[in-house]
Order: structure tokens, then C-alpha cells, then sequence
């Protein structure tokens, strides 16, 4: 069951949000292109939701994505993310952000996850990762029972499917509270079932009291998320 009152609070307030990059022309002022990569994105995203980033390739959603996680900064614009003004950190306060207030990414592949070591082995070493105090190993068991993962707890990540391992890895994501959930279309290297049991995931982490932002191209996940935005050419056109 959702927490009650979780819902009234924001996990992401984006306002105004831009990204520039610029290329080349390094030391020579003017001479760089520029890419606008978001452009004066805002956004509200309420806890206790899936929402999926939606639009073409190149349209911004791993920049956006990468804002969310404070792995880089906004070039202007407003980012609050659990309540923290994420776009005037530094560099160590973002990574201090980051393991504290578990923002987690789930990565595509599961690139994060340890293949040699177990289903469970992966989620416990994501729980020390955060600081995680107490029976770690039980708090692992629990959320792999949850997530219907028992079968996998003692198999090596090596021996698992690319289904089976971005449910270890949103398992991984979700031990020790994640304020937020960040996957970068977590599906897009799956085949159909793969993808749909992915997607089943997800919504059970949501149903459980998740907030999770995910970049998809995949119907499967834009079916079941309670909120789609879109980005085209660094703009939110829904
Ligand atoms: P999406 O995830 O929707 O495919 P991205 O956020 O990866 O889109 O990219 C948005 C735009 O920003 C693209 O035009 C891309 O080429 C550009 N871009 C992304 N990262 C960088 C970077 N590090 N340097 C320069 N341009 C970048
Ligand atoms: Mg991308």
C-alpha cells in the first residue's frame, strides 16, 4: 500500500530548466556550436507516481534524466529533486547528494549490477553502497520476495535473462528508500516478454509507494505509467 500523504509532496520541481552543450572551439571564445539540448523545461512530478519521458532520440531525456540524478547541472533554470536545490550543488555535494538521498539510476543494460555475484549478493551491496544500517540481508530478501525474485536470489546475474536482471536491478534501486527512481529506457534491450515483465516491475515498485521517472520509447511502459511527458528537440510539447 502507498504511504499515505506521500502524494501532496514533489520529488522533481523543474522550472525553467535549460541545458546547453557546447562543442570544440575550446579556449577560443564564440568559436563552439552549441547544443540546446532542454530548453526552459519545467515540470512537477508528484511522489508515489511512474512517469515516463517520452519522444524521439535526441530529444533530451538522458540529459534530463542526468539533471534528475545530479550528475550534471542545468546551464540555467530551477531543479529542486527530494526537496533539494540540486542545480547550485558542487560536484562532491552532488555525489554526497546522490548516495545520501539514494537518487538511483537504473542503468541499460544492467550495467550497474556485479554479474558474477547474486541476485541478492547485488541488492545487499547496493544497501551498503547507500550506508544502509541493520539486517541488510533481510531487507534484500524481502523486496526480492516482493518483486516475485526468490528463484533468483542465489543465481549469479551472469545466469539471468535481461528481464530477469533489470528486476535485480530495480530491486538494487529501490533497497534503502530511493527518493527517486531514474531509468533510462530500461527496456530498450529486451525482447516483448522481457520488456513487459520490466514494465509489470515498475508499476509494482509504484503500487508499493515508488517514484520512479523513466525514459522510454516502449509502449509496453508508457501503458502503465500514470504520467507522460514528452520532449521534442530539447521541449516539452506534453
Ligand atoms: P535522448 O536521450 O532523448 O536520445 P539526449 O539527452 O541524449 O537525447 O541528447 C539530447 C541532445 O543533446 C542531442 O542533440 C545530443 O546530441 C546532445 N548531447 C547529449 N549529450 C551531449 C554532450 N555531452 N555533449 C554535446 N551534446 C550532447
Ligand atoms: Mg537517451
Amino acid at each position: 500500500m502507498r504511504p499515505v500523504g506521500r502524494s501532496d509532496q514533489l520529488v522533481v520541481e523543474c522550472s525553467g530548466v535549460t541545458r546547453r552543450y557546447v562543442i570544440g572551439g575550446r579556449g577560443s571564445a564564440g568559436s563552439g556550436s552549441e547544443v540546446l539540448a532542454l530548453q526552459d523545461v519545467d515540470l512537477e512530478v508528484p511522489a508515489g507516481l511512474l512517469l515516463a519521458l517520452a519522444g524521439p532520440s535526441g530529444s533530451g531525456k538522458s540529459t534530463l534524466l542526468a539533471l534528475l540524478g545530479a550528475l550534471d547541472r542545468p546551464t540555467s533554470g530551477a531543479l529542486r529533486v527530494d526537496g533539494v536545490d540540486v542545480a547550485t550543488l558542487g560536484r562532491r555535494e552532488r555525489r554526497a547528494f546522490r548516495r545520501r538521498r539514494a537518487v538511483s539510476m537504473l542503468p541499460l543494460p544492467a550495467d550497474n549490477l556485479l554479474l558474477d555475484l547474486t541476485g541478492r549478493e547485488n541488492v545487499v551491496a547496493a544497501g551498503h553502497h547507500r550506508g544502509l544500517l541493520g539486517d541488510v540481508r533481510s531487507r534484500a530478501d524481502e523486496l526480492l520476495a516482493e518483486m516475485e525474485l526468490d528463484a533468483f536470489a542465489d543465481r549469479p546475474c551472469a545466469l539471468m535473462s535481461g528481464g530477469e536482471q533489470q528486476r535485480i536491478a530495480l530491486a538494487a534501486s529501490l533497497i534503502g528508500s530511493s527518493a527517486v527512481v531514474l531509468a533510462d529506457e530500461p527496456t530498450g534491450a529486451l525482447d516483448r516478454a522481457g520488456a513487459a515483465t520490466v514494465a509489470a516491475a515498475l508499476r509494482g515498485a509504484v503500487e508499493r509507494g515508488a517514484s520512479i521517472v523513466v525514459a522510454t520509447h516502449d509502449p509496453n511502459i508508457e501503458a502503465v505509467a500514470d504520467m507522460v511527458v514528452r520532449l521534442d528537440h530539447g521541449r516539452r510539447v506534453l
